[in-house]
């Protein structure tokens, strides 16, 4: 990519663990390329969330698509997932598609005004529609996947062999795959009922074959953390591809309040758990009392970030209802809970001395952030490719227990089996050494030593 003056596009999808390792992805390219001009595009919100956390003087460009949600059937100012109803993602998804024309003429003001076309299209698998304006101008198109490689790969698999249903069996396995069994409980509540007919089906299926034929693949792992994973990948897409993470932020969204603060200064260290359901998932009424109550009887202390349940607007008042009698008083009381709503500094709170483990639906940010700090996993997977990350970490790496799966009826969760996997994952040496080997491979993709030997493998990938 040496040379001349140029250009790359960068195109996220509207949801929080989609922008964050764009934007990542843009500053680094940027440092190794400090001569292109790098434009991220959004919607409106979503850009003007990103220039107030931009770093100052930062040289990334942000350009912003109209969008008009409510046409959608999504409420007035609502562009991204963290915001949304789970119900309504596939209004999100249909709306998203209305940006092709606005984003194609982006791309000819570029070429206009810059006199030749942009070098590089990065856009999210869930864009891969940008493959035809990448065409029409001749530009070099690259998807980034944000998932992890098993996971990216497991699910491009099980949206291109529908439907799963088995009336003779819970386990099915995959043609690409024969040597995996998957258990019905491995399959979110759209991939349970779609059927190839369906509208997640045609859109989805549609969107990952367009995603085979993109010139490169990136995704956010390291070579060495996802070996298999990638070799899975390569059998799914036909372009070269390339491991680049793990890109995480360093820094907190969120500056951690003096009370948070002082909490944890006071625990002992590796102590403290950490309970979250990432950025736009909560877990059903029923669901939240019995994690409430086997976070009680471990004694342990545990930060929880915690929202409305499944059925409830995100935005809602909490209620107390919603938690065992006297729950928020006693831990507040006894010191035991550090109970945050709606949002927390995540990545300050993983890099404390005091963190011992991270209870976490598995979305891909989460698990790098914890692992990269050495922090291992109590796995409670939700949705999309969160199922297959668990089994990856449990299974291949070794640092992940599960304590409960899914968000069905059907997958009602027992307190004790909670409380079992917690007390496994903060007593057990051999998960939080091999946690804390895991945050040396990771660490060590993206280093680059003085005079340039020894560069890691993901700084290898993307000179
Ligand atoms: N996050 C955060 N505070 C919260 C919840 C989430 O900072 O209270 C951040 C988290 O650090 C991560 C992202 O939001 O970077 C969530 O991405 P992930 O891939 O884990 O899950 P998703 O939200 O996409 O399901």
């Amino acid at each position: 990519m040496e040379g001349k003056k140029q250009h790359v596009v960068l195109f996220p999808f509207m949801g929080q663990g989609h922008i964050t390792p764009f934007l990542l992805l843009a500053e680094l390219i940027h440092e190794y390329y400090p001569d292109y001009t790098i434009t991220l595009v959004n919607t409106p919100l979503n850009i003007r969330n990103l220039q107030s956390s931009l770093p100052p003087g930062s040289k990334i460009n942000l350009k912003s698509l109209p969008f008009d949600a409510s046409s959608h059937g999504l409420p007035p100012d609502t562009e991204n997932t963290k915001a949304i109803p789970f119900h309504l993602f596939i209004n999100l998804f249909r709306a998203s598609e209305t940006l092709e024309p606005a984003f194609e003429r982006l791309i000819a003001g570029i070429t206009e005004e810059d006199g030749i076309p942009p070098l590089c299209i990065i856009a999210d698998n869930f864009f891969s529609w940008t493959l035809h304006i990448a065409r029409k101008f001749g530009v070099f198109h690259s998807t980034f996947l944000t998932s992890g490689a098993y996971g990216s790969a497991l699910l491009f698999s099980l949206w291109k062999y529908l439907p799963h249903r088995n009336a003779y069996s819970d386990e099915f396995s995959l043609p690409d795959f024969p040597e995996i069994r998957l258990h019905h409980t491995q399959l979110s509540n759209i991939l349970v009922v779609a059927d190839g007919g369906d509208a997640w089906s045609v859109l989805l299926r549609r969107l990952n074959e367009l995603c085979t034929r993109s010139d490169a693949v990136l995704v956010n792992t390291v070579k060495e953390f996802e070996a298999r994973g990638l070799s899975m990948l390569r059998e799914q897409l036909q372009g070269p591809i390339f491991p680049v993470g793990p890109l995480l932020c360093t820094s907190a969204s969120h500056s951690m309040g003096m009370d948070l603060s002082d909490w944890l200064d006071s625990q002992p260290s590796a102590s403290v758990l950490y309970v979250s359901f990432g950025s736009q998932n909560t877990i059903r009424a029923s669901q939240m009392l019995k994690l409430a109550m086997a976070l009680e009887a471990t004694s342990r202390p545990f930060i929880w970030v915690i929202r409305p349940p499944v059925g409830f607007d995100v935005r809602v008042q909490f209620k107390s209802e919603w938690l065992p009698e006297g729950f928020e008083d006693r831990m507040r009381g006894t010191k035991q809970g550090f109970i945050v709503h709606q949002w927390a500094p995540q990545v300050e709170i993983l890099s404390h001395p005091s963190t011992g483990a991270f209870l976490s639906h598995c979305g891909w940010n989460s698990v790098l952030e914890s692992l990269v700090h050495g922090v291992p996993i109590i796995g409670w997977p939700l949705s999309a490719e969160q199922f297959y990350n668990s089994k990856f970490l449990m299974e291949e790496v070794g640092v992940c227990v599960e304590a409960a799966r899914g968000n069905r009826e059907s997958s009602e969760v027992k307190k004790e089996e909670v409380e079992r996997a917690i007390e496994i994952v903060m007593d057990n040496e051999e998960i939080r050494r091999k946690a804390k080997e895991t945050a040396r491979v990771l660490k060590s993709a993206l280093k680059e030593e003085e005079n340039n030997t020894n560069v890691g493998s993901s700084l290898r990938g993307l000179k």
